[in-house]
């Protein structure tokens, strides 16, 4: 039976997350049990871009200060380290207030950039996974993840996180790989999960993000950490309360047909404060586009209208090209001013130039023959 442990936690004030954490960690058996003397200690934050912090786009630097003097306390040296997707370390760090979180603790604040191969354990999709040594040379990864939805994967919490053990450059080959699939995008995060291990997760809850995740969605205040030795455990049991049906949860999916979870979740015991009470009612979680490919025999005009697509709003534009540096297959190109050339017939539907942009100026335009089907999954009886 493995634990999920979710405390009240109301702001980022230094004593309440501190006896916030000192709680999760104690309800899931204490640092201690996962930190030795003198063990290196590698903590993943989101670190996803350079926003203020009031955006809730990473994970809050006060939570990685309250687990890291837990870690110290135990004897442990913490390394702190993540491979945004928009922007680097050194900068985030600087705008979010993390570097001032490092060197309090004495700790490396390191950018990924070191892909050695790692082989997966049985049971995996791939046999080997190119991730950073720091996250498998480290004795001890805690992960920590920030609630945030996410346009392509429904959420983003603890296993989704683990994605930034990827190199940088590395992230587009894989997009390039899994396209539009969200199943088998679903299965190289478990691959990932399952080959990193990290000992303990302990999700940012207290402000979390709603509607358009990761980057340009609404700041949401929940006021609460959760804690589980198993993020995914975490996140299955999380889900539902986030109003999420599991069947619209491709993680979920992926992880029962895979026989990692049981269904029905009777694996998992719920602990701590009830989580029901911080959850809003109305929580947004984004829509998430079919992206159905048309039938091959339709011609490239009619089918780039006919499925759904990634779409610019050039009086959104801030001019700042990452969209087109981001788009795997390079069919987005950045024209001054204001406006994003996008070749749908060869876009692989990623969501990367959405997720990158700061502005918010790219959003998906659901396709005619998507909407058609969907109209009719509506009227047919199950
Ligand atoms: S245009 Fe956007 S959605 Fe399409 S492949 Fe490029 S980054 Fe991905
Ligand atoms: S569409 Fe967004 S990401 Fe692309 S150039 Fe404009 S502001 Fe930047």
């Amino acid at each position: 039976m493995t634990r999920v442990a979710v405390c009240a936690c109301p702001d980022y004030d230094v004593a309440h997350v501190t006896s916030a954490v000192e709680r999760a960690v104690g309800l899931c058996g204490g640092m201690e049990r996962f930190v030795r003397p003198g063990q290196s200690v590698l903590l993943k934050p989101n670190m996803l871009s350079a926003a203020p912090l009031e955006h809730r786009v990473t994970t809050d630097p006060a939570l990685v200060r309250a687990v890291g003097k837990l870690v110290l306390k135990a004897g442990g040296r913490i390394i702190i380290g993540d491979s945004p997707a928009i922007d680097k370390v050194s900068r985030i760090s600087r705008v979010t207030g993390m570097k001032e979180v490092a060197d309090e603790l004495g700790a490396d604040l390191i950018e990924f950039c070191r892909p050695i191969l790692a082989k997966t354990p049985e049971g995996s999709i791939y046999q080997a996974l190119e991730l950073d040594e720091a996250a498998l040379t480290a004795d001890v990864v805690i992960n920590l993840p920030k609630l945030k939805t996410h346009c392509m994967m429904l959420l983003t919490l603890g296993v989704k996180n683990l994605f930034g053990m990827v190199v940088g450059p590395r992230k587009s080959q894989w997009h390039m790989h899994v396209g539009a699939d969200r199943v088998m995008f679903a299965d190289l995060l478990l691959d990932i999960y399952r080959t990193v291990k990290p000992a303990l997760t302990i999700l940012d809850g207290v402000w979390g993000m709603q509607g358009r995740g990761p980057n340009n969605g609404t700041p949401c205040h929940l006021g609460l950490l959760a804690a589980s030795r198993d993020p995914l455990a975490m996140d299955l049991a999380l889900a539902p309360l986030l109003g999420a049906h599991p069947a619209s949860f491709p993680l979920y999916n992926a992880a029962v047909r895979r026989g990692l979870v049981r269904s029905n979740g009777a694996d998992t015991q719920m602990v701590g404060d009830d989580p029901k009470g911080f959850i809003p009612e109305d929580f947004q979680l984004p829509v998430l586009e079919s992206l159905m490919p048309a039938p091959r025999f339709m011609s490239g005009a009619i089918s780039k209208h006919l499925t759904s697509r990634p779409v610019q709003d050039p009086g959104l534009c801030r001019d700042c090209g990452k969209c087109a540096a981001v788009c795997p297959p390079g069919c987005l190109r950045f024209v001054a001013p204001h406006r994003a050339v996008i070749d749908h017939m060869t876009c692989i539907r990623c969501y990367c130039c959405q997720e990158v942009c700061p502005a918010d100026a790219i959003h998906f335009k659901t396709g005619a023959l998507v909407g058609i089907v969907e109209r009719l999954r509506a009227i047919m009886p199950q």
